[in-house]
């Protein structure tokens, strides 16, 4: 082995179909297999539990992720939701006090009516997170950069916390995608994707994935994943292999565009605040340049003295932007995460955190960067 990363995008986890040898993964498009006798098989009984398609893209993401055990969810949250099933009543998570917000709902509405208990603390100071770490910890959540406001935690220094503690550290590593950060070599135990955004990359597929180190925690996680079914099907796996093969190749597309449309808004004189962990006044620059291999594509910024209004007004002025939920595909897209992706979060709480009802965010897409700078000048100079 020893691939380089774009070899391992394009072949990890395929080779040719036996049967026939076309080179493309084929969509086993099956629910059973065949028995030459009870238990005589070839691997695989049922397809909620495995399936060739999802085994190629789940051997793929485990390479990309320097792991060794993957599993592809029908959803991020299906995802999230496997890891949370680790856990039983008293059992105690520290995680972010800036989560995506389908994350804050699913640990708030759904897992602490089973009695597990959620501290939510600022994960860019390990001090909070231990400060929070007691006899009935079990694990530790965190996102970096985080969404919207791009807040980078120290993956290595909470790492070493979780050891200490003997508790679990997952990451969720959507916004970075494996290409820029790899957080299992950085002492994390579980790494998450929504592979809905950079992974999958074409905004056509929702899906999750687990990568991780360890068969024991592999054997546990997929216990719950095959008793309780969140999975995806083989048509889905191959649209996000076929993705994948050019993961490396749009990431830095998307890292060269982040970076001209920081810069280009950064100046510009409707921007009061702009949030891009490239710049070097940015509170994480140090931990991103240390844990990240570029700066990724997202850009939020906070309109000068705009009302909810005058945000509205501007996010539903572009032409080449869609403003629509998610992230991280081809297209540029355009949110207000206030009142679309963040709007599960109480107000106060989301506005302690910087998601004001004038911040927008932008995920930079591969367009041709002229188009989008002069898109974002006749959206800002309306
Ligand atoms: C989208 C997203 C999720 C949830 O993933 P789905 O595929 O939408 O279920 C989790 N975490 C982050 C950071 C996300 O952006």
């Amino acid at each position: 082995m020893g691939y380089k990363f774009a070899t391992n995008a394009i072949h990890a986890g395929q080779s040719a179909d036996p049967t026939t040898g076309a080179v493309m993964t084929p969509i086993y498009q099956t629910s059973t297999y065949q028995q030459a006798a009870p238990g005589d098989h070839k691997g695989y009984e049922y397809s909620r539990g495995t399936n060739p398609t999802r085994r190629a893209l789940e051997e793929c993401l485990a390479v990309l992720e320097n792991g060794k055990y993957g599993l592809a969810f029908s959803s991020g949250m299906a995802a999230t939701e496997t890891v949370l099933k680790l856990l039983k009543p008293g059992d105690e998570v520290i995680t972010g006090d800036d989560l995506y917000g389908g994350s804050y709902r699913i640990f708030t509405k759904v897992y602490e009516r089973y009695g597990i208990r959620f501290h939510f603390v600022d994960m860019s100071q390990p001090e909070q997170i231990e400060s929070k770490i007691n006899g009935n910890t079990r694990l530790i959540w965190i996102e970096t950069p985080t969404n919207p406001t791009l807040k980078l935690a120290d993956i290595a220094a909470v790492g070493q916390l979780a050891k200490d503690a003997g508790v679990l550290l997952a990451v969720d590593n959507t916004f970075a995608s494996p290409y820029l950060q790899n957080p299992l070599d950085l002492g994390a135990d579980i790494v998450m994707h929504s592979v809905t955004k950079y992974i999958g990359g074409h905004s056509d597929v929702v899906m999750g994935a687990l990568v991780v180190k360890e068969q024991e925690l592999y054997d546990r996680l997929f216990f719950y994943y095959n008793a309780c079914g969140g999975t995806p099907g083989p048509q889905d796996c191959f649209l996000v292999l076929r993705g994948i093969k050019t993961l490396h190749l749009r990431m830095q597309a998307h890292c060269n565009n982040g970076r001209e449309v920081a810069e280009y808004l950064k100046t510009h004189p409707r921007v009061e605040k702009i949030y891009w962990p490239g710049f070097e006044d940015h509170p994480g620059h140090a931990i991103a340049k240390q844990q990240m291999r570029d700066f990724g594509g997202m850009v939020s910024i906070v309109l000068k003295g705009a009302s909810l209004q005058e945000t509205f007004d501007v996010a539903s002025s572009f032409k080449v932007f869609t403003l629509a939920e998610s992230l991280g595909g081809v297209e540029s897209l355009i949110n207000h995460p206030a009142t679309m992706t963040h709007g599960s979060i109480p107000k106060a709480l989301r506005e302690q955190v910087g998601v004001v009802d004038n911040l927008i965010r932008i995920s930079v897409g591969v367009e041709d960067i002229g188009d989008l700078l002069a898109d974002l000048e006749q959206a800002l100079d309306r």
